[in-house]
């Protein structure tokens, strides 16, 4: 073999090496696919309020720094299976869409704004009914709820040039796992939400934080495109993280009923890309009545847990965990005052998901 021979087959060697740490965390994506694939759908009774699938944090070209258009998010939300869409827009002096409706998507205007000391507020239109952007600052007293999740401040941790180039491998094979790569839950706006839930009903959303600007896009002067990899297309960011409202049977969707149910805590945040959590329940049984997330209910009452899967059911009251327990439905009567969420895990799974919980429930309040 000549010098240049055995140079070109070391320089070939190390090229293959390299691409091996690629190759494994794209494995752990396989495992991860096969696991969540083989979840079998467990049968449990119908849930007894209405479950409306939406996304909270969401901006458009019309705030900057986007590409997206108000017809991509509402075409990016009924691909998410969405029934409510909170656009939240970085304030700029003119808007630059017409507002759209849609009769199969209520979509909820709003902003995306730093107020002083509270730090960045997502705030319907008028700016009466405002949910704090999730960080560890205290939370503010006009705020209606907390973020206790957002996408992008979940992508950001994990960011490194590893993760990117592992972006790669994964659109030619599971883009839609990629997600996974990206996705952490900081407990420390978990512990935000429950040190404030310790002084006063406080609702927990979850942020896409959707900008639809991560990625390449190739295109012609006059505007046509000719390549696009887009990282965070709507579609995806909003499977990535859902808030569902809870209306009451006889409750009508409007943009009016949706931000009530939020007020009121009767909410819950899912990860969908993980599973679909319809089927999903967290209520209180008070005298055979059941009463949604958010109800103050009396000491006696009976939580009610239920998953479309086989679960992990860990019920945290008053901030500390309370109890666990296995299978598809739980119950857990609540004899002491105090307020009560559920986490939901899945159990025997990898560990991109014992870390991580699939839905977040807001409380019940026992007094
Ligand atoms: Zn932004
Ligand atoms: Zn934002």
């Amino acid at each position: 073999m000549t010098r240049r021979k055995r140079l070109l087959l070391l320089v070939l060697l190390v090229l293959l090496l390299l691409q091996l740490p690629f190759l494994f965390s794209l494995y752990r994506t396989y495992r991860l696919h096969r696991y969540l694939t083989s979840l079998a759908v467990i049968p449990v009774p119908t849930p007894p309020f209405q479950d409306i699938r939406g996304g909270i944090h969401v901006h458009s070209a019309a705030g900057g720094h986007s590409r997206g258009t108000y017809e991509d998010i509402v075409r990016g939300a009924k691909e998410a299976g969405y029934k409510y869409v909170f656009i939240t827009e970085h304030p700029k002096p003119r808007p630059l869409f017409q507002k759209l409706s849609d009769p199969d998507v209520v979509v909820i205007y709003g902003w995306d704004e730093r107020q002083g000391a509270a730090g960045e507020m997502l705030c319907t239109e008028d700016r009466s009914i405002c949910f704090q952007s999730g960080d560890d600052r205290p939370v503010a007293s006009h705020a209606k709820g907390l973020e206790v999740f957002n996408l992008d401040h979940s992508a950001s941790s994990n960011d490194s040039w590893f993760v990117r180039i592992s972006f790669f491998y994964h659109r030619l094979l599971r883009p839609e796992l990629f997600f996974f790569k990206l996705w952490t839950v900081d407990r420390s706006y978990l512990a935000t939400w429950d040190r404030e839930l310790r002084k006063r009903p406080l609702t927990g959303i979850g942020g896409c934080d959707a900008h639809q600007n991560i990625g390449i896009v190739l295109e012609t002067t006059a505007g046509d495109e000719i390549f696009s990899l887009m990282l965070d297309p709507y579609r995806e960011s909003f499977r990535a993280v859902t808030t569902h409202v809870i209306l009451l049977p006889n409750e009508a969707l409007s943009a009016e009923t949706v931000l009530a149910g939020l007020i009121r805590g009767s909410a819950y945040v899912a990860f969908e890309t993980v599973a679909d959590p319809t089927g999903f329940s967290f209520h209180a049984l008070e005298n055979d009545r059941a009463r949604p997330m958010g109800s103050t209910v009396r000491r006696g009452a009976i939580l009610v847990a239920q998953s479309p899967h086989n679960a992990v059911f860990r019920v945290f009251q008053n901030g500390e965990l309370w109890q666990t327990a296995a299978g598809a439905t739980a119950q857990f009567p609540a004899t002491e005052p105090g307020f009560y969420r559920l986490e939901v895990y899945l159990p025997d799974s990898p560990p991109e998901l014992v870390r991580n919980p699939w839905i977040i429930s807001n409380p019940i309040y026992v007094k």
